[in-house]
């Protein structure tokens, strides 16, 4: 495995189809499940190690970001990655980009409007990514489902020539969808998170009975919620998995989006809602059957 440090490095590591999995590190198996799919499809596997200060909008959070670079070398070696491309803050920005990129009708709602100027910096470093490293391929998770629409939006309106893969969500045996903020979540404030699983679980039950409205499906996943002393709800949303607007009803590919914060932890979490032939299907993702390689080291400093 080569670490380069310089975009020009890690193109001159790769040969053949190249895909790419984006992170900010402190990997955890929803990253490994992108590199997985990854390893199968492409000669050449570049995994970018980044922690995007422009996609921050609050700086605390920032500066809480869990940090461990050995850690993910290690993990992602044994992974079978080819390439990790860890930019220092200079070969990425040496001075702050005057260049942006904005997909403004898909970054209204939820994340959004929620995380000012969040998706701006998503989108630009994501260019950038896409710009600096030619992947032919490019995998993302579909825990962050606005994200995946908004990049998918970017490269088709750019003209990248790269396939978008969107991958299952990975959860813990609980349910909690693998994040790498989980390491913060302890105690009671784990207790209240698993409401935002159990919320999307109770709208998938509410659509496997024939409820179809938007608007219930929000109320059952918003009641759930409710009971759960310690979680502060920020939105529940049903949006289209193409465009992210709000159908009124679910006839069309879509996703249930919750969000909240445990204390100062934000978390976030959806559920996909497909449709073949009028019938909806739901995908909650994949849940691991022991606990996550997240707490094999114990929180970051
Ligand atoms: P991050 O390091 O949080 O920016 O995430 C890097 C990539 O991993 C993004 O495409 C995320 O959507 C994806 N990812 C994060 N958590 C999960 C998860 N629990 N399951 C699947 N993919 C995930």
């Amino acid at each position: 495995m080569i670490v380069a440090e310089t975009f020009e490095g890690a193109r001159a590591a790769s040969a053949g189809l190249v895909g790419l999995v984006p992170t900010m590190g402190f990997l955890h198996e929803g990253h490994l499940s992108l590199i997985e799919a990854a390893r199968r499809e492409s000669e050449t596997v570049t995994m970018s190690l980044y922690v995007n200060p422009l996609q921050f909008d609050d700086a605390s959070d920032l500066d809480r970001y869990p940090v461990d670079v050995e850690r993910d070398l290690a993990l992602a070696e044994e992974a079978g990655v080819d390439v990790v491309f860890a930019p220092s803050p200079d070969e990425m920005f040496a001075e702050a980009p005057a260049t942006a990129v904005d997909v403004p009708a898909f970054t209204e709602t939820m994340e959004g409007a929620h995380r000012p100027g969040h998706f701006r910096g998503v989108a630009t470093v994501v260019t950038k990514l896409f710009a600096g490293l030619q992947p032919d391929r490019a995998y993302f998770g579909r825990k962050d489902a606005q994200q995946l629409a908004v990049v998918r939006r970017l490269v088709a309106d750019l003209s990248f020539p790269i396939d978008v893969l969107g991958l299952p969500i990975v959860r813990e045996h609980d349910g909690l969808a693998l994040s790498s903020r989980n390491v913060f979540v302890t105690g009671a404030g784990r207790v209240a998170a698993l409401a935002l699983s159990e919320a999307l679980r109770a709208a998938v039950d509410s659509v496997e009975s024939g409820e179809r409205d938007a608007n219930a499906l929000v109320e059952v996943a918003r009641k759930t919620l409710a009971d759960a002393p310690g979680l502060d709800v920020d939105y529940v949303e049903l949006a289209a998995q193409d465009d992210t607007s709000h159908p009124a009803v679910l006839d069309r590919p879509a996703f249930l989006a919750v969000a909240g914060s445990v204390g100062s932890v934000r978390l976030i979490d959806n559920v996909h809602f497909d449709l073949t032939e009028g019938e909806v299907s739901a995908d909650l993702g994949i849940r691991l059957s022991g606990p996550s390689i997240l707490y094999e080291t114990g929180p970051p400093d």
